[in-house]
């Protein structure tokens, strides 16, 4: 039996990262760049007003105080400038131009003063405090310099990095991209969800969790298909989508039933390992590659929770490494475990938990439900508790390492 770190280490020696591509930025979200970005702009482009209100020159208002009456200061409305308009109007002395936030400074005005300090006059405007010079202006390229690297190679982009580089002028990136990926459930008891069910049939849910998990690691499925245990239809299935897709994955049919197919069939192709991997669940794993391509195909065990907890632990790290992100990336913390709990000896143990965080750190409770058909225990879990072989006994109140798979912050409800 192979131990999780050596079958995982076997997947991530044989997947190597996709060829960088140009995409749209609104595409990009998630993925690595894959060049040192310089800006095309300076930021702010021009100088411009940080307020609503009027452009002044700083000396012509300075005896305005809100403090003494009388000392308001009245100047005439030579011009107006809204966002996105040209300041065509200069600013004389003893004279002011309304002026909008985003809007060009007119030439001649040294500051900006805010409409709350102003009687709001078109015409003419009552100045009633007075501003140093450079107030509530926003300098041109105080930001950012045209020409100066915004994001280095490596940078995964996220929300605040698509600002950065729309501002700066990128409307395409070089980047890697979201690995295709085809999920297959095989089962001939499979039913889609919502169709009715004869008896012996259940729903296919594992290739709407894969697909869903998929997505959630910054991939897409491109396919989605539910096929039934034919070792011919499953061979023809996986042989076709090797030339369209970057991954396979594949759900049930390869434990040591009369109906495993998928191991027979793939197994006989010379490129496709099956072995027994020193974990619970998940014991039984497929992998290896297909097609003139060589695409990675995963061949997962059927029940649910197997297919989930085989996912997280072998497939998520290598669509991760085809994307050029770190293959592990779940947060992984300390937890004191809740209840006692037992392990198998000489395997890794991969419950499932609910964590929560209070004053003194991360607890984490296991799920009732351990067994690998139990989906609900599953949905209700927000961490995986991974317990190594030489482990068998745990009590509660032991710490433990779990992996938090909704980020550290958990569920928004529960
Ligand atoms: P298998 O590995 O094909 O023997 O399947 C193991 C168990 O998982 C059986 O009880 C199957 O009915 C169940 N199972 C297999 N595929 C799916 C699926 N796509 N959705 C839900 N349950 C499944
Ligand atoms: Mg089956």
């Amino acid at each position: 039996m192979r131990t999780v770190d050596e079958h995982l280490a076997a997947i991530l020696a044989a997947v190597r990262p996709a060829a960088p591509v140009r995409l749209p930025l609104s595409e990009s979200l998630g993925l690595v760049l894959c060049e040192d970005l310089r800006s095309r702009v300076d930021l702010p482009g021009f100088d411009n007003s940080a307020m609503d209100g009027y452009a002044v020159r700083s000396a012509d208002v300075r005896a305005a105080d809100p403090a003494v009456p009388g000392s308001a200061v009245t100047l005439p409305v030579v011009g107006e400038v809204a966002a996105g308009g040209i300041a065509t109007v200069p600013v004389g002395r003893g004279e002011a131009v309304r002026i909008m936030t985003g809007a060009m400074m007119p030439d001649g005005a040294d500051a900006i003063v805010k409409v709350e300090d102003t009687d709001g006059g078109t015409e003419s405007v009552e100045i009633r405090a007075g501003v140093p010079v450079g107030t509530s202006v926003r300098p041109a390229g105080e930001d950012v310099r045209e020409g100066a690297v915004v994001l280095e190679a490596g940078a995964v982009i996220d929300s605040r990095r698509v600002a950065l580089l729309a501002a700066t002028g990128h409307g395409e990136v070089l980047v890697r991209p979201r690995p295709r990926v085809a999920v297959v459930s095989t089962g001939s008891e499979l039913v889609p969800p919502g169709d009715p069910l004869a008896p012996g049939q259940i729903h296919d849910s594992n290739s709407h969790m894969l697909a869903a998990a998929i997505a959630e690691c910054g991939a897409v499925a491109t396919h989605r298909l539910s096929i039934g245990d034919e070792g011919s239809e499953v061979l023809r299935v996986v042989e076709e989508l090797a030339g369209q897709v970057d991954a396979i994955v594949t759900s049930g049919g390869v434990s040591m039933g009369a109906y495993d197919v998928v191991k027979e069939v793939l197994r006989d192709t010379g490129t496709v390992d099956f072995v027994q991997v020193a974990m619970q669940p998940g014991k039984p794993q497929g992998f290896g590659v297909v097609g003139a391509q060589q695409v990675p195909l995963f061949a997962l065990p059927g029940n649910p929770v197997s297919s989930y907890v085989s996912f997280e632990v072998f497939v998520r790290p290598a669509l991760r490494a085809l994307m050029g992100l770190k293959p592990h990336a779940r947060q992984a913390v300390t937890a004191r475990l809740m209840h006692d709990l037992r392990s198998p000896a000489g395997r890794t143990q991969i419950a499932r938990a609910v964590a929560v965080r209070d004053g003194s750190g991360w607890q984490a409770d296991p799920v009732w439900g351990q067994a690998s058909h139990f989906i609900a225990d599953l949905s209700r879990a927000n961490a995986l508790l991974v317990i190594p072989p030489d482990v068998t006994d745990l009590s509660a109140g032991d710490a433990v390492q779990i992996w938090l798979l909704d980020g550290a912050e958990g569920r928004i409800s529960r």
